[in-house]
């Protein structure tokens, strides 16, 4: 079956032909005709199996007839981070390339006046992070009951960062006579209720989990001492045929302090995560997609569902937490039809993790016994974090004592000390703050999904200074957290606002051309 055989437009058509495909994905051949005849749809699927043009295809088609009225978007695309929004939009601006369709973005970290001007001139598409799009929404600044079509995309996410009461106010907003299609990689029960709740006679699609499925990615464990993390990475770096890689590790500090020592070490690497405004992910990316950088260190939070084609190579600094993160890593390369190979390094302490992930994935990852880190020899400037801490409690004398049994209150002045011996020293206080409040969480077991509080409660809106982590997980939200009862400290402030609309640690700066325009026909 051909892109041609699904009922789209001859001007769409050519326009995937330029962008190179051939054959429509099984996502794409089942909810493209449907979608293109008015259903509902509720698709399984993950990133990685071609999902957005399965909507954004039929979308550009529907709403090619009729016309846009000032604050009243025709339709709407919900996603769960920046990131994911502005892929969608990328992918509006590819196909829609000869049509005559006006976007807009409505994300965290772009100034609201721009987007309201957007607004203002009317827009067939919005494309929205939940949070943003309701305080415009109760501001009055924004009507949906022109919105005859509604894309929930990763709804299993919006239900992780506590997305889905917004989601309903959002959905009831909406003229019932709508379209809509939900996209969700699983369907926990709240998930499936909101599906039974707000679509009608939905179709049902489900297609494979790439990374359980892909083949095309070869998946290998590198078990190490956690002091050695650092060498193995550059040992494997050295030894594997790397076009380009992205390196995931769980916390934000860890992203910085790596990308700081493979430079170091004369690697050129970049750095993505939560704590970076807009146009520094953004720069970064573009930096990684150039060939500029070849090593992009990333958490996760910030790389989720990016689509950045030809990564050879993906490494986990850090096993994740969660084993369908696992999934979502190594989903970054193998994609497109290419092949890929993914890299866990991982410690004895990681063992249930690793045992997580081979349960979901379905079978063990083959292990590597042969690293040769004599190719990546120690370098004296390189003070490894997980090297200096235990010469530290050496020093002290404490070494036998787990962290968990020692006082909160003994440990912040403690790690303190410790984090001085840190590249941290000359990052400015709140940063350095940060570190001292992560430090002793990094030896302490990871606390229980259940006591969590949820993300909702916790305060935070999306993204950035104020962006929540995944499942209120520790990796992204670490500022925000007192785990182990250890003192709180503020988030280092971004630029500060010169609009009253921007909140503190949103971009003022110029917007790119992307967030918000109108696709040329
Ligand atoms: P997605 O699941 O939407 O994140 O898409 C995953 C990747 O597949 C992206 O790089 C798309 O550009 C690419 N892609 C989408 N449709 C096709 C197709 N029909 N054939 C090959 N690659 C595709």
């Amino acid at each position: 079956m051909s892109f041609a055989d699904l009922g789209l437009s001859d001007s769409l058509l050519r326009a995937v032909e330029d962008s190179g495909y051939n054959i429509p994905t099984p996502i794409q051949k089942q909810a493209i005709p449907s979608v293109l005849m008015g259903k509902d749809i509720v698709g399984i699927a993950q990133t990685g199996t071609g999902k957005t043009a399965s909507f954004v295809l039929p979308m550009i088609d529907i709403l090619a007839e009729g016309r846009s009225r000032a604050r009243m978007p025709r339709s709407l695309i919900l996603e769960p981070t920046r990131e994911l929004a502005v892929q969608v939009a990328e992918n509006f601006e590819k196909y829609g390339k000869y049509h005559k369709l006006n976007m807009a973005l409505l994300i965290g970290g772009v100034s609201m006046g721009d987007q309201l001007a957007a607004l203002e001139k009317g827009v067939d598409v919005l494309i929205a992070t939940p949070g943003r799009l309701k305080d415009l929404f109760e501001r009055g600044k924004i009507l949906l009951t022109g919105c005859s079509l509604l894309v929930i995309d990763e709804a299993d996410r919006m239900l992780d960062m506590g997305f889905i009461p917004d989601i309903e106010e959002i959905c009831s907003r909406l003229p019932t006579s709508r379209q809509t299609l939900l996209f969700s990689a699983t369907m926990p029960p709240p998930i499936k209720k909101l599906a039974d709740k707000f679509l009608s006679s939905p179709k049902s699609i489900e297609v494979a989990r790439p990374a359980t499925t892909n083949i095309m990615i070869e998946q290998k464990l590198a078990i190490t001492n956690p002091r050695k993390k650092r060498e193995v990475l550059r040992a494997l770096i050295a030894s594997e045929n790397i076009k380009n890689a992205i390196v995931f590790c769980n916390r934000k500090t860890t992203v910085r302090e790596l990308a700081e020592s493979l430079n170091r070490h004369g690697m050129a690497a970049g750095q993505i995560h939560g704590d970076m405004d807009q146009p520094s992910r953004i720069k970064e990316l573009d930096k990684f997609k150039a060939g500029e950088i070849a090593i992009l260190c990333a958490s996760d939070v910030a790389a989720r569902g990016l689509d950045i084609k030809g990564v050879s190579h993906v490494f986990n600094f850090d096993v994740p937490w969660h084993a369908d993160d696992y999934v979502h890593r190594i989903g970054r390369t193998g994609r497109g039809g290419a092949t890929g190979i993914a890299i866990t390094i991982a410690t004895d302490s990681d063992q249930e993790a690793i045992e997580a992930i081979e349960k979901l994935t379905g079978g063990p990852i083959p292990r590597i016994t042969d690293i040769d880190t004599a190719a990546s020899p120690r370098d004296k400037n390189d003070r490894e974090t997980s090297e200096a801490e235990p010469r530290a409690r050496k020093a002290r004398g404490d070494r036998a004592r787990p962290a968990r049994e020692r006082a909160p209150r003994e440990r912040a002045p403690r790690q303190q000390v410790e984090r001085e011996q840190t590249p941290l020293e000359a990052a400015p206080v709140a940063e350095v703050a940060e570190a001292v409040e992560q430090a002793p969480r990094e030896q302490a077991p990871r606390p229980e999904r259940s006591r969590e509080k949820p993300a909702r409660e916790r305060g935070g809106r999306e993204q950035s200074g104020r962006e929540r982590g995944p499942r209120g997980r520790q990796s992204e939200a670490d500022t925000s957290s007192g785990i182990g009862g250890t003192q709180r400290y503020p988030a280092p402030q971004g630029i500060q606002p010169v609009d009253e609309t921007l909140a503190p640690g949103d971009w003022a700066g110029p917007v790119p051309s992307f967030l918000s325009f109108g696709i040329p026909r």
